[in-house]
């Protein structure tokens, strides 16, 4: 779209995009979402639309702007960009800070394309992750730009368990002794486990402690793009410079050197420059020095002349306090059985935890009514599978224990009496069809009961189910009143 274009024929064009949204999704998510859009500006291939406030913005940028975009293009015929801006702040209810996160460095160029809620969904375009990523400096120089960090990602915010403890405890280690404890630190993990938060913890732990010393935090897509910049404008040693008196170098996400020879290359002499002085560097990754492919067998050993620490997913009890934590800081009101829930259906990405809650929030915010059970299962329709449903290991085991006619605490018990049993295996095997805890976490929940008793349960009822009518028919009496269906998946 040319900037000469009416502006009436501006506001046609955005109704025929509005059309083409209309048609692509529900009735019901139209109205809830996009009957408060509107027309800030289509100018230069740059379609800007106005949202009432902060929650629809994330709930935008993670939800609809493929969506928008797609409409945009087909209306315009040509390629669009889509932002979406706050018009009227007036609207916006309690503050949440979401929009202070340091969104991933590479969103938007990253293959793998992880994040936010749903697998398909995006985070914001790149130019605007770009703004508000951390400047790459930091310090008492003259000529130091500022250095922007997440003010959340601190230690303090840092629910430690046991998947993450070591980590945690070497990132604050790095941070109190610097050039001494280890050097490097090597903390790899998947996408969303708390690698960039914790560099970010380092970061200031370290400034708080030695406010006069430099720091350098760059993701490595930056510190590549840097370099490329520097190679076109034939100024390597000004680059090199820059360096050169960093007392913390970080990281972010350096398997992002994986196929990129002569940045390999740089970062070598980088990184023995600053290692030879002691000065402490950081470093995040995707996967063990060892395993990200195309990587110098040079900076592969040296990735592992400190410590390397991993992060792995985080067990029920640590993604529970940390939905707890989330709630706080967005000062969100949930209830333990909303915190459950989200906790057992988000398992693999603590950033889903994250989205999973602010979708909640954002879904009350909409309709005016408080977080509870039932409104965060409709919120999280969607990314649920299977579909949908506010079920908790709590909520099973009441409604099996009352039709058993069992108290829930003799369940935990070792007992082994039918009368116990059978209520007890009958709820692991409904808890793995209507929620998404491992065979580990329904086991943990009876006193810790190892996975291959819980998957012996799961045969044993499922056996049942195929083979005795009554059974099967009491069984999905339980699973219709849980709002799920035992013939929609098997
Ligand atoms: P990664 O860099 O590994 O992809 P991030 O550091 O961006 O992951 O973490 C994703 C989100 O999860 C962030 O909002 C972060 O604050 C949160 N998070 C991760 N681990 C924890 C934890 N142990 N306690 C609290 N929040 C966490
Ligand atoms: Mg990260």
């Amino acid at each position: 779209m040319s900037d000469g274009v009416a502006i009436e024929d501006v506001k046609t064009q955005f109704d025929r995009v509005m059309d083409q949204v209309r048609g692509r999704i529900s009735k019901r998510q139209y109205q809830t979402w996009f009957e408060r859009a509107s027309l800030i500006r289509w100018a230069e291939n740059h379609l800007v639309v106005g949202l009432p406030n902060r929650f629809y913005q994330v709930w935008f940028q993670s939800k609809f702007s493929d969506l928008v975009r797609e409409a945009a293009e087909s209306v315009a015929h040509a390629p669009a960009q889509v932002s979406f801006e706050i018009v009227s702040e007036a609207a916006e209810g309690s503050e949440v800070p979401l929009a202070e996160r340091a969104p991933e460095s590479s969103a938007g160029h990253d293959e793998r394309a992880p994040e936010p809620l749903t697998p398909r969904a995006h985070t914001a375009p790149p130019a605007r992750a770009r703004e508000a990523y951390p400047a790459p400096f930091a310090g008492s120089g003259a000529d130091d730009l500022p250095l922007r960090l997440n003010e959340l990602y601190t230690f303090d915010n840092f629910i430690i368990g046991p998947s993450n403890s070591v980590a945690h405890a070497s990132a604050r280690a790095v941070a109190q002794n610097p050039g001494r404890a280890y050097n490097p630190l090597f903390i790899h993990g998947s996408v969303g486990l708390g690698k960039t938060h914790l560099l970010h913890a380092v970061c200031h732990e370290f400034l708080q402690r030695f406010p006069q010393d430099r720091v350098c935090f760059l993701s490595c897509e930056e510190f590549t793009n840097e370099f490329v910049r520097s190679l076109q404008r034939n100024d390597v040693d000004s680059f090199r410079a820059r360096f050169r008196n960093v007392h913390l170098l970080v990281i972010d996400d350096i398997h992002f050197l994986k196929d990129k020879e002569r940045t390999q290359e740089e970062f070598f002499h980088t990184f023995n420059g600053l290692y030879q002085s002691n000065r402490q560097i950081v470093l995040s990754s995707d996967a063990a020095p060892n395993e990200i492919p195309t990587l110098e067998d040079r900076l592969v050993s040296r990735f592992t002349w400190g410590l390397v620490s991993q992060l792995e997913q985080p067990e029920m009890e640590t993604r529970m306090a940390i939905v707890r934590r989330k709630a706080e800081l967005m000062h969100i009101d949930v209830g333990n059985d909303v915190v459950e829930f989200i906790a057992s259906n988000f398992r693999n990405n603590i950033r889903e935890l994250e989205g999973a809650l602010l979708s909640s929030k954002a879904y009350a915010d909409v309709t005016g009514t408080p977080i509870s059970l039932k409104l965060a299962a409709a919120a999280l329709k969607q990314n649920l599978q299977p579909a949908g449903m506010g079920v908790t290991l709590d909520k099973i085991t009441q409604l099996v224990c009352d039709r058993y006619q069992v108290k829930a605490s003799d369940l935990r018990s070792k007992r082994r009496g039918r009368s116990i049993s059978e209520p007890r295996q009958v709820i692991m095997f409904i808890a793995r069809k209507l929620t998404r805890l491992s065979l580990q976490e329904v086991g943990d929940h009876f006193g810790g009961r190892d996975h291959s008793t819980v998957l012996y349960a799961v045969r044993q009822v499922e056996n049942r189910y195929k083979t005795d009518p009554a059974f099967a028919a009491s069984m999905e009496r339980m699973v219709d009143r849980l709002g799920g269906n035992l013939r929609e998946d098997s």
